[in-house]
């Protein structure tokens, strides 16, 4: 391990990747790996998840073209320095913030969509400049193997190492020194991540999991709703960090919601999901067990057959849930829905403000009053209205956890941001020396009103104009008077300087 990171910092320190241009190439790359491999990408994850290739494309493939294209597109505006607004004391200087590369950075995925979280936040390392070691889930093996061989073959080999292996090698490798981690997967693990990163103060973005609610309000289509909630927490066979966990609605949706699932589960899945292609599996038999264990005791009105040999949950629907019982204490990260029973919304808000934050939340409704009084009374890494995931697919929302659902964001331009340092750069002349009296040795209470009024007066631009366009049409009248037209161009180039003074201050 120690060499690996040694390679990838020595190939960093060469300065290679400052280039936009080496970025840009290293993406083109990137990008035609999943043109040329898509095949061997969709083999990959068929054998660990059973995913049908038509969902592998648009759940993994399509996703990471989309990111690379708008890199590629976006990275020379995104790079570029970003001019801020100055105070009365910087106002001839240069003042901008330039984002730089981190350095080697750890990016550490899960298995659920093995390609995705593992190279989705690439992208943004690439981006950004920084050397990324990679490390692939352990648990979806066929994917991680795949990525080990067909990534360098197409990105520099020591800037964007693959590190295969589970628990001792990811120990092995968080003794070493990283400029940033970036991590993706359960929230217990991300503390193990979090406590590894203070050895050397390296920041962390924790991508973590939760119970994600969804609140049915008895205003709305039910219909729509249930087919919605059915693609969002049945796809991947529910391993999806953001499926809906379990929905919260009035004793009097529940009968109408069960029925319209089971309708919507025949549609997408015939009568046995078991024989549809496009049902997968659950990862592991430890997953299989630990979802079979959340079901115990529970009323179960759709589904809950089960193939220990093929790691095999049918669709299930648990009505009248138990808020104590223990497929509410945890992330069910399975096919299973749990419905609880709240009277209204204020108890649908009191229900979900008693957990822990979680990562999507959401929201059904015709009336947008209460959309707009769930979003403001409750707090989530994102959420969607009147549909499932779909936050996730906006490449402008940050995407990413708060509270115990994680830390920090990635998605287009915010994986970009997530890798840089945003330094601040102020460039003066060493003209005007004459203006810095005021800030040196001996002070005096003159020099402390003048530093008042330059640094802390919030200039009122319409009132400066106002005050300053006078003085200006009368030394303009004065000019014109003495040195007639010849003069007049350039009163009016001291009229425009003057308001643009007035405009460019803040
Ligand atoms: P996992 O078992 O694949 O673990 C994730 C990574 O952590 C792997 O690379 C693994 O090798 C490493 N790891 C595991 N135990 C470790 C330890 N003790 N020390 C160091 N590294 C260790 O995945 P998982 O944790 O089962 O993933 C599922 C969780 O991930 C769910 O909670 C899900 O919600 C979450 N998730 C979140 C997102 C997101 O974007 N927020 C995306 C996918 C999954």
């Amino acid at each position: 391990m120690k060499q690996i990171v040694e390679r990838a910092r020595q190939a960093y320190a060469t300065g290679k990747t400052r280039s936009l241009e080496f970025r840009l190439q290293q993406l083109r790359a990137f990008k035609r790996m999943f043109i040329e491999k898509e095949d061997d990408i969709k083999k990959a994850i068929k054998a660990d998840l059973k995913k049908n290739e038509c969902a592998s494309y648009t759940h993994e493939i399509m996703g990471m073209l989309g990111e690379i294209n708008l890199a590629l597109d976006k990275l020379a505006e995104w790079a570029a320095p970003q001019h801020v607004s100055r105070n009365l004391m910087t106002l001839g200087d240069d003042v901008y913030i330039q984002y730089e590369p981190l350095g080697v950075v750890l990016i550490i995925g899960a298995w659920n969509y093995p390609v995705v979280v593992l190279l989705q936040p690439l992208v943004g390392a690439i981006a950004a400049g920084n050397a990324a070691v990679l490390k692939p889930s352990e648990v979806s093996e066929n994917t991680a193997k795949l990525l080990e061989k067909i990534i360098p073959q197409y990105l520099d080999k020591d800037l964007y190492p693959v590190v295969n292996g589970g628990v001792p090698e990811t120990t092995e490798l968080l003794n070493e020194r990283f400029d940033h981690i970036f991590y993706t997967g359960s929230t217990g693990v991300g503390k193990v991540i979090m406590s590894a990163a203070s050895k050397f103060l390296t920041p962390v973005t924790l991508e973590l999991g939760g119970k994600s609610p969804c609140y049915i309000d008895k205003n709305c289509d039910i219909d729509i709703a249930s087919r919605r909630i059915t693609w969002g927490k049945y796809l991947n066979c529910g391993q999806t960090c953001i499926a809906p966990d379990y929905v919260l609605c009035d004793k009097s949706v529940q009968g109408k919601l069960v029925e319209k699932i089971r309708e919507t589960l025949k549609e997408f899945y015939g009568e046995n999901a078991k024989e549809s292609p496009d049902y997968e599996r659950i990862i592991s038999r430890r997953h299989f067990k630990r979802l079979l264990g959340l079901m115990e005791g529970q009323k179960i009105v759709i589904g809950g057959d089960h193939d220990e040999a093929a790691c095999y949950i049918a669709p299930t629907v648990l009505a009248d849930v138990n808020p104590e019982s223990k497929v509410m204490q945890e992330e069910i990260f399975g096919p299973l829905l749990p419905i609880i029973s709240v009277g209204n919304l204020e108890e649908a808000i009191t229900f979900i403000n008693e957990r822990e934050k979680p990562l999507a939340l959401y929201v059904f409704s015709n009336d947008k009053k209460v959309i707009k009084k769930m979003i403001a009374e409750t707090s989530s890494g994102g959420v969607t209205a009147n549909d499932v995931i779909m936050h996730f697919s906006v490449a402008s929302l940050p995407f990413g956890g708060v509270g115990n659902s994680g830390m920090g964001a990635y998605h287009g331009k915010h994986s970009f941001d997530t890798f840089s340092h945003k330094r601040s750069c102020l460039i003066k002349s060493l003209a005007m020396e004459g203006v810095n009296k005021i800030r040196y040795p001996p002070y005096s209470l003159k020099k402390l009103e003048w530093t008042k009024f330059l640094l802390m007066k919030k200039v009122n631009k319409k009132k400066l104009s106002l005050l300053l366009l006078p003085i200006v049409a009368v030394l303009a009248a004065v000019v014109l008077k003495k040195y007639r037209w010849e003069m007049a161009g350039r009163g009016l180039q001291l009229v425009q300087a003057c308001q643009r003074l007035c405009y460019n201050q803040d």
